[in-house]
C-alpha cells in the first residue's frame, strides 16, 4: 500500500469519491482515498437519491448545476450507469407566498442558466391526473433534474477516479493526524470484520500526505476531535417510507411515463415513484439529532427504527395530494442519519488553523451536492481558488464560540425548515439569544428586533416598544415585510437628523510589532495610512480576488487596528494568522490579536451627529473638538465621551456625517445611556442593520459577502482608488492577469409598489438578453424607489444604461446610475461644524 501521496481523501461516500475523482481530473496524479468500511457505507447507501436543482443559495445552485450535468456524463466515461432518472422535479405551491419564493429563486436560477417552467394547477392535473390540484396555486417544474441511484453514482465516480490514477483503499480507518510543518502524517488502522462488527486490528500504517481532505459524513465530530478543531456538522434523523404498489399508478404507467419527483413543500414532503409504489420523504418537526459525541462503534450501515407517529401529518397530507394512495400499504422504511449544519449548507474549504487540511463535511444533500462540491473544492486545492465564491460554505463561518449544544439546537431547527418558506427576512429562533453585547437588554426594551450574525444578536430594526422577539413573524414576506416602514423611518432619521447603529459585531484585530508595517503593506492593496488616519483596503486571495475588506486605523508607527465584517471573524482571523506565520521571517516580529469581543462599536450618523457628540465630549474646546480641522474625515482619535474612553473613527457606512465609536465593551451601557440622553435633544433614533444596508447602497459602498468576494477582484468591484498599483502586494499579479470579467454597478429600479429586490435577481438589457445579476437590493429613501447593486458584463456598465430587473417573473425598468448616487461628492460626510 502506498504511504506517500499528494492528497489523501478520507471517506468513501458520494462526497469523498467525487473529490478524489476531481482532484485527479484537475491534474493531481497521486491521490488516495481511504474508507473505513465499504464505499457508500455511510449515509450515501440509504439516500433517496433526489437531485433537485432548487436551492436558494447562489453558490449551492452552481454546485447542484454542476452535479446534475456531470452525473449525466459518467456512463460514457466509465461504462457504469449511475441510474439517473431524468424525470424532473415538480415543486408545488399552496400559497402566493410560496409562488413568490419560487419567483425569487427562479430569478437567481436564471443567473446560473438553470432551466425551469411554470405550471398552473390545470396543467398539472392534465399531465399528472393522480395529483389533486384544486388547492394549489401553481408550481415550478425543473425538467432536466430528477433522481439517481446514490450507490451507483458513487461507484461510477470511484471507477472514473481509478481510471484517472486514484488509489482507493477500503477497510482503513484514519485514527490520527499530525502536521509535521511540511506534510501530514496520517495514522491509519486496518479494520476487520468480526461477528458482523467492524473492529480495529493491530495493523497500523502512517501515510505521508501533502494535503488531506476529510469527507467523513456522520463521523465529522470524531474527525474534528482528531484534528483539534470544532465543527457544527451533527446528523439529524431523516426517514422515508416506501409504499406497496399503488394500483392507480401501475395502471396509469401502462400508458404514460414516470411522474417527476413531486414536492408538496407546504405539506413538507417529497415523493417519487418506486416500482409501482411511492417513496415518501417528510421533513417533519421533532426529528432528533444523533451522534453529537460521535458515532458508536457498533453503528455501520445501520438504520434507526421508523417513527411513524412523527410523520403522521405529512403522511395524511400525502394521501390528500395523491388520493389513490389511501388504501396502499407500507412496504419498507428508512430512518438514517443525515448530516446537518446550523444554516443547512455544507462546510467546504480550508480547516480553521490548519495547513493543507480541507474539510468537506456537513452535507444534508450530499448526493445532489457531491459532484459540484468535488469540482469546486478541487479547483480551490489545485488552482488556489474556485471560480465561484465559496465563502458562504467556508467551514470558518462558525467561530470558536460555537458548541455542540448550539449546533444540535440549530441543526434540529434547520431540518424541518428545509421545506418551510425561506423568507428572506426571517430570523430563526433556536439557540438565541446567545452572543449579546451589554446594550442588548436596553435595545430590546426600546423595541429592537434582532437578527443573528455570527452568533451575535444585532438589531435589524426597532419595532413597537416592548414587542416580543419575532412579533412580526406573521408579516414575513418576499415583498415588503412588517419591518419595512420602520426601516424607512430609521433610514430617514440618518439622512435628515441623527441615528445610532450598533455595530459591535464588527471583526477587530490588532496587528503590531516591528514587522507589522511591512507585512500589512504586502498583505493589503491600498497605501497604509499615516498615524491617526484610516484607509479602506483589501486583502486578496492568492488568485487575486477579494478575500477580506478592512478598514485600517494606524494607531502608532508599528500598530494597526483592523476592522472587517462582523459575520466573518474566524474566517478573517485564520487568513491573517496564516499569512503572518508565512511572512514573519521576511518582515520581522508581528503580533496579532483578535479583539472583537473587547470592543463595542456604536456608529452615530446624520447631519446632527456632531451636535450630539459635542454635548458629551470632554475637551477643552468641545465646539471645535469634532471640527474638520481637529477631526478630519478619515481620521481617528482617542476621545472621552463622559467617563468613557472612545477610539473614534470619522467614517460612516451610511455615507452621512458620522463617527464610529469603538469603546471598551464593559462601558457599553454607560455610553449607550449617555448618547441616548444627549441624542434625545436632537431627535436621535436607534437604527438597525436593515436601514443601514439600504443607506450604504445609496453610497455604492460594497459589502463583503455580496459585492465583495472570492469571485471578483477589487478592480472588478470598481474600486481602483483603494488599489495602489505602484506597490507590490499579495495577489497583485493574479489580479492583473484576471482583467475585468464583469463590473460592479449601482442601479435605481422602478420595481413593484410593494416590493424591493433582495439582491439575488437577474439583470437583463432592453432586448431581454441577460447581462448580469444583482448582489444587493433594497429601498432608497433618498430617491423614493428601489435600489440595487450588482455585476454586469464589461462594456455594459455605462452610467445611464437602461436595464431590467427580474422580480416576480416580470422585468422591471432600472438604470445604472453614477457611483454613490446620493451625495456623489461626499459633501455631507465632510461637512464642517
Ligand atoms: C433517509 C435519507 C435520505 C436521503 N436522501 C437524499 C437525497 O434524496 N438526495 C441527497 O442529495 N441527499 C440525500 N440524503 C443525504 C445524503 O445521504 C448525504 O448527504 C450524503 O450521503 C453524504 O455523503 P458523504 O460522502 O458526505 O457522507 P457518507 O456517505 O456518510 O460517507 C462518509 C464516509 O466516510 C467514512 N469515514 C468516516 N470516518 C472515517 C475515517 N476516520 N477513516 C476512513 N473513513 C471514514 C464513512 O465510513 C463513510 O463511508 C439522504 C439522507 C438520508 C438519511
Amino acid at each position: 500500500m502506498k504511504t506517500h501521496v499528494k492528497a489523501l481523501v478520507v471517506g468513501g461516500g458520494a462526497v469523498g469519491t467525487s473529490i478524489a475523482y476531481h482532484l485527479a481530473k484537475a491534474g493531481w496524479d497521486d491521490v488516495m482515498l481511504l474508507e473505513r468500511d465499504e464505499l457508500t457505507s455511510g449515509s450515501t447507501w440509504h439516500a433517496a437519491g433526489l437531485l433537485p436543482y432548487f436551492n436558494m443559495s447562489y453558490a449551492s445552485s452552481h454546485i447542484h448545476d454542476y452535479s446534475i450535468k456531470f452525473y449525466k456524463t459518467l456512463e460514457e466515461e466509465t461504462g457504469l450507469n449511475p441510474g439517473f432518472s431524468v424525470v424532473g422535479n415538480l415543486r408545488m405551491a399552496q400559497s402566493q407566498a410560496r409562488m413568490d419564493e419560487y419567483m425569487l429563486y427562479a430569478s437567481t436560477a436564471e443567473t446560473v442558466d438553470i432551466p425551469y417552467e411554470w405550471m398552473t394547477p390545470d396543467q398539472i392535473r392534465e399531465r399528472w391526473p393522480l395529483v389533486r390540484t384544486e388547492d394549489l396555486v401553481g408550481a415550478i417544474f425543473h425538467p432536466t433534474d430528477g433522481y439517481i441511484n446514490p450507490a451507483d453514482v458513487t461507484m461510477a465516480m470511484a471507477k472514473g477516479a481509478r481510471q484517472r490514477g486514484v488509489t482507493i483503499e477500503r477497510r482503513w480507518q484514519v485514527d490520527g493526524y499530525h502536521w509535521t510543518g511540511d506534510h501530514w502524517d496520517v495514522t491509519c488502522t486496518k479494520m476487520v470484520e468480526k461477528g458482523g462488527n467492524l473492529i480495529a486490528s493491530d495493523e497500523q500504517i502512517v501515510i505521508h500526505a501533502e494535503h488531506v481532505v476529510t469527507a467523513t459524513g456522520n463521523h465529522a465530530q470524531r474527525t474534528a476531535k482528531l484534528l483539534g478543531i470544532k465543527t457544527p456538522a451533527i446528523p439529524v434523523e431523516h426517514q422515508f417510507i416506501v409504499t406497496e404498489p399503488d394500483p392507480a399508478l401501475v395502471e396509469w404507467r401502462k400508458q404514460h411515463g414516470e411522474h417527476p419527483v413531486l414536492r408538496d413543500v407546504d405539506a413538507r414532503w417529497y415523493v417519487r415513484e418506486e416500482r409501482g409504489g411511492w417513496i415518501l420523504g417528510p421533513y417533519e418537526d421533532g426529528a432528533p439529532s444523533r451522534f453529537r459525541y460521535g458515532v458508536p462503534d457498533s453503528f455501520r450501515a445501520d438504520l434507526f427504527p421508523l417513527n411513524l407517529e412523527r410523520i403522521e401529518q405529512e403522511y395524511m397530507d400525502f394521501i390528500h395530494r395523491i388520493p389513490s394512495t389511501e388504501e396502499v400499504g407500507l412496504k419498507d422504511d428508512f430512518n438514517g442519519p443525515i448530516c446537518y449544519t446550523p444554516d443547512g449548507n455544507p462546510l467546504i474549504g480550508p480547516a480553521p488553523g490548519l495547513r493543507n487540511m480541507w474539510l468537506a463535511e456537513g452535507f444534508s444533500f450530499g448526493i445532489t451536492a457531491g459532484g459540484g462540491a468535488g469540482y469546486y473544492l478541487a479547483q480551490m486545492m489545485v488552482e488556489g481558488e474556485a471560480e465561484i465564491d465559496m465563502a458562504s460554505l467556508d467551514p470558518k463561518r462558525y467561530g470558536n464560540w460555537m458548541t455542540s449544544e448550539y449546533a444540535t439546537a440549530k441543526n434540529e431547527e434547520t431540518y424541518p425548515f428545509l421545506l418551510k418558506l425561506h423568507w428572506p427576512d426571517e430570523e430563526r429562533p433556536a439557540a438565541r439569544p446567545l452572543r449579546t453585547a451589554p446594550a442588548y437588554d436596553r435595545q430590546a426594551k426600546r423595541g429592537a428586533q434582532f437578527g443573528q450574525v455570527n452568533g451575535w444578536e444585532r438589531p435589524n430594526y426597532y419595532g413597537p416598544l416592548d414587542a416580543p422577539q419575532n412579533y412580526d413573524e406573521e408579516t414575513n414576506s418576499f415583498r415588503r415585510g412588517g419591518w419595512w416602514q420602520h426601516a424607512v423611518d430609521e433610514a430617514k432619521s440618518i439622512r435628515e437628523g441623527v441615528g445610532l447603529i450598533d455595530a459591535t459585531a464588527f471583526t477587530k484585530h490588532i496587528v503590531k510589532g516591528p514587522g507589522a508595517e511591512g507585512f500589512l503593506n504586502w498583505f493589503t492593496t491600498n497605501k497604509l495610512p499615516k498615524v491617526g488616519r484610516i484607509n479602506l483596503t483589501y486583502a486578496l486571495s492568492s488568485a487575486g480576488t477579494t478575500r477580506t475588506e478592512y478598514t485600517i486605523v494606524r494607531l502608532k508607527d508599528d500598530e494597526f487596528y483592523l476592522v472587517s465584517a462582523g459575520a466573518w471573524t474566524a474566517y478573517d482571523s485564520d487568513y491573517l494568522h496564516k499569512a503572518i506565520e508565512d511572512k514573519e521571517a521576511e518582515f520581522g516580529r508581528i503580533e496579532v490579536q483578535d479583539v472583537t469581543t473587547q470592543w463595542g462599536v456604536f456608529a452615530i450618523a446624520g447631519p446632527k451627529a456632531r451636535d450630539v457628540l459635542k454635548a458629551v465630549i470632554c475637551d477643552a474646546d468641545p465646539e471645535t473638538a469634532l471640527s474638520n480641522k481637529r477631526f478630519p474625515w478619515l481620521s481617528a482619535r482617542q476621545i472621552e465621551l463622559g467617563m468613557c474612553p472612545v477610539n473614534a473613527i470619522r467614517v460612516a457606512y451610511t455615507g452621512e456625517l458620522g463617527w464610529e465609536l469603538h469603546h471598551p465593551m464593559e462601558m457599553q451601557n454607560y455610553l449607550f445611556d449617555l448618547l441616548e440622553k444627549a441624542g434625545a435633544e436632537h431627535g436621535m433614533k436607534l437604527v438597525g442593520a436593515r436601514a443601514q444596508n439600504w443607506l450604504r447602497q445609496e453610497k455604492s459602498y460594497r459589502a463583503f459577502g455580496t459585492e465583495l468576494g472570492r469571485d471578483a477582484t477589487p478592480l472588478e468591484a470598481d474600486l481602483p482608488r483603494f488599489v495602489d498599483l505602484s506597490k507590490d502586494f499579495h495577489g497583485k499579479a493574479a489580479m492583473e492577469k484576471i482583467g475585468i470579467r464583469s463590473t460592479c454597478v449601482t442601479l435605481l429600479i422602478d420595481g413593484p409598489d410593494d416590493a424591493d429586490p433582495w439582491g439575488r435577481e437577474a439583470l437583463y438589457d432592453m432586448d431581454g438578453t441577460r447581462v448580469g445579476r444583482l448582489t444587493s437590493g433594497g429601498y432608497s429613501v433618498a430617491f423614493g424607489k428601489s435600489i440595487g447593486m450588482g455585476y454586469v458584463k464589461p462594456g455594459g456598465d455605462a452610467v445611464g444604461t437602461k436595464l431590467q430587473v427580474k422580480m416576480f417573473d416580470k422585468l422591471w425598468p432600472a438604470e445604472i446610475v453614477e457611483d454613490s448616487p446620493y451625495d456623489p461628492k461626499n459633501a455631507t460626510i465632510r461637512i464642517d461644524g
